[in-house]
This record gives C-alpha cells, structure tokens and sequence, in this order.
C-alpha cells in the first residue's frame, strides 16, 4: 500500500467532492468505509433489515472510538450491520479502500481497467482482483433497462468479439462459431445496450430490437439481410447505409455512433482484458454501457453512481452469476 500512488486522473473535476475524498478513500480504510457510508446512505444511514433510521455507530468502550469492525446497530429490530450488508460486496472480505480503488478506476478509464492492474496497485491476488472486477462490472448493469426503451434514431449494429474486424458477404453474414457475437443498438445522443446473441439471425437481432426500443423509433442499420422488414415495425422507418458498395453516410443516415461504441469496446477487450470468456462477456459490457451512458457525467459523480448501484444487488448477482 505504501509505494500506491494516485492521481487525480481528470483535472477538470478536481474540486468534485467526490474526486477529492476518493484518494484518501483508496488509501485508508476508515476513509474509505465514511466514504462508502456517504455514498450509499448520503448522510441518512438506514438499517438494511428492518428500513429504521434509528440507528448508531458502536464504539470501542475503551477508547470511545468506532469498533474497528465499523459496524451500526439498529434500534428498531436491534440488529447491527454495517455498509456492506446488501451490496455486492457483502460477503467479501477484501478491505473496503481496494474496493474504492476498483470501483474508481472501473467508472473512469475509458479502455476499462484489467484485473491485473487491480492486483498490482492493490497487492491483493489476481483472483481476489478478479472477483472484485466481476462483481462491479455487475453492479453497472441499469436494472431499468426494459423500462427505459431507446427512442429516436436508434443505430444498430453487430460484431464478432475477439477477432479481425468482420467483413460481410452481401446480404449475409460470414459464421464465426469460435467467436461470440454481439449486438449493439445505441439511441443517438442518447444510451446503449449491447448484448451477446447466440447469432445474428433475423430472427435473434429483431427480437433484441423490439424489446429494447419504442415503436415510434428510426433504425439504422447496414445493410445486413437480417434487418429487413424493420420499416414496417417502427413509424419512424428503418434507413440502411450499404457498406459493401463504400458509402458509410448518406445525410445523417450513418451507423458512426454505434461503431464508435463498438470501437471503445474492442480497443478495451483486445487491449486490456486480452481473452474474456463468453461467459463473462454480459458483465464486460455492462461496464462498457455504464461508462458509455454516463459519459457526460464528471469522474467523480460517476464512480458515486457505481457504489449506489451495488445497493440491493447481491442476491441478485448470486442468483445470476453463481
Ligand atoms: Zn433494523
């Protein structure tokens, strides 16, 4: 811990609150469980068994400090719990300050940050790192996504994780069994979703499609056979731009905004994470749509809003994930 240098990596945000608690939090673990207690409960703390605001802070008797367990006891249902409890990081043991760490780097690096770079600034072991990784990557993920649909011009967009950059045959697309494919459907101006498919079938594509965009929307997409038949689906019609034949505009039917997307998220795979299993994959693009969806938020406010998000979601990363 003793050599850990940080930097406040974005200069523009440095009198953001939470920028500047967050080094100290990196680096002391008291600060960073006050801190991860300002984030979660932003000065109210509630009891995560029974809802009671009624509670306190448990003292060392000694020295009338906190316990150094930092743990809260309620005077409702009298049980004591601590930050930790209904998090994604509950039932880790790894020091609340490296979980800071994680979680600020993970909202903040445009490319992402590996396991490996956790380890070596943490000291903790690859798979401690890994877990952790796995488990933020998890809290990013927008529980709301089904019922915040895309709207507008909505770019589409699919591409084989992994690999060369595709070329397609017109009208149909080249198999790639070894290499899991994914779709990307992006609302300009707006937020992405990016799923893995099983394949790129009409069928596969539409159904992502449909479920995740509102009828009143505009598709673009290239001119993959698959996606034919969207314009009677969408009052805003389905506009094609025709990769094959060089044309990559034509006015503002373009598919730039999804492939800038997918560009980031290639550039971070194959440069930082080097292999990701196909099982893994949902969780490494859920980390690639929060930092993407919360692009214009300063890096401070976003790293707040991903310890906010590990709030309720450890049952359900168990019931997914394990
Ligand atoms: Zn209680």
């Amino acid at each position: 811990m003793a050599n850990r240098t940080i930097k406040v990596q974005n200069q523009s945000t440095k009198n953001d609150a939470v920028i500047t608690e967050l080094p100290a939090a990196c680096a002391d673990e008291r600060a960073a469980v006050e801190f991860m207690e300002k984030q979660r409960w932003g000065g109210f703390p509630a009891c995560p068994h029974c809802g009671d605001i009624d509670v306190y802070q448990m003292k060392n008797l000694n020295t009338g400090q906190r316990q150094a367990n930092y743990r809260w006891r309620c005077h409702g249902c009298k049980q004591q719990f601590s930050v930790r409890v209904g998090t994604v990081f509950e039932d880790s043991r790894i020091p609340l300050r490296h979980w800071c760490y994680a979680f600020w780097r993970a909202s903040t690096s445009k490319k992402g940050v590996s396991a490996l770079e956790i380890k070596r600034q943490t000291s903790l072991s690859y798979k401690s790192a890994l877990f952790m990784l796995h488990r933020i990557q998890f809290a990013m993920q927008d529980v709301h996504t089904t019922m915040n649909k895309l709207s507008g011009d909505v770019e589409v967009d699919e591409v084989y994780i992994g690999g060369k950059p595709r070329f397609k045959l017109f009208g149909k697309s080249a198999p790639r069994k070894d290499k899991p494919a994914v779709v990307a459907l992006v609302e300009r101006g707006g937020c992405v979703h990016a799923q893995p498919v099983a394949n790129v079938t009409g069928k596969t594509l539409k159904d992502v499609i449909r479920k995740n965009v509102e009828i009143s929307a505009r598709i673009l997409t290239d001119e993959l056979q698959a996606y034919s038949g969207l314009e009677k689906e969408f009052a805003g019609g389905h506009e094609t731009v025709c990769h094959p034949r060089g044309e990559y505009a034509r006015g503002d039917v373009t598919t730039n905004t999804v492939e800038g997307f997918f560009s980031i998220v290639r550039r971070g795979l194959d440069g930082i994470y080097h292999s990701v299993s196909k099982e893994y994959l949902p969780l490494y693009l859920n980390e690639f749509s929060f930092r993407y969806d919360f692009r214009n938020l300063d890096d401070g406010e976003r790293t707040r809003l991903a310890i906010r998000r590990a709030n309720g979601k450890r049952l359900t990363y168990k019931e997914q994930i394990e």
